[in-house]
């Protein structure tokens, strides 16, 4: 959500993507869940599919443990967030720091999202108005 600008696994992940990108950026509200979520959807049926992997698991599980730390709630299943422009500059300042970064270990988009980070976000399609 912090990173996105538009590059990602599938065309039809993409297409997905933005769809929802717009949505959050209207301030629509998140609901966490266990597992893929909305914007998996477009991978599950196909061989890019990767969402029930181990490593998966965990690094969903290491940013749900940052991000809480930081907000000083527990985040997981059934947490409700909503992106707005306060929460979302407090997350990117966090991201740009590295303090909520322990998921992007060995993740394969790790430079490319250090690269948005260093931009300070400046192309991300997550962007409350
Ligand atoms: S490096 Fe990977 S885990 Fe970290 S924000 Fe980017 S896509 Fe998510």
């Amino acid at each position: 959500m912090l990173t996105f600008v538009g590059e990602g696994y599938t065309p039809a992940f993409t297409e997905n993507y933005i769809a929802i990108a717009r949505r959050l950026s209207s301030g629509e509200e998140i609901q966490l869940v266990d597992g893929p979520d909305d914007i998996c959807a477009p991978l599950l049926s196909g061989a890019a599919a990767h969402c029930h992997n181990e490593s998966v698991v965990a690094r969903d599980e290491a940013a749900a443990e940052a991000v809480g730390r930081l907000l000083g709630v527990k985040v997981g299943k059934g947490t409700r967030i909503r992106p707005d422009a306060a929460l979302l500059k407090r997350l990117r300042r966090n991201f740009a720091l590295g303090t909520i970064r322990k998921a992007c270990g060995e993740c394969e988009w790790s430079e490319l999202c250090g690269h948005v980070a260093e931009r300070a976000f400046t192309d991300v399609l997550v962007a409350p108005g």
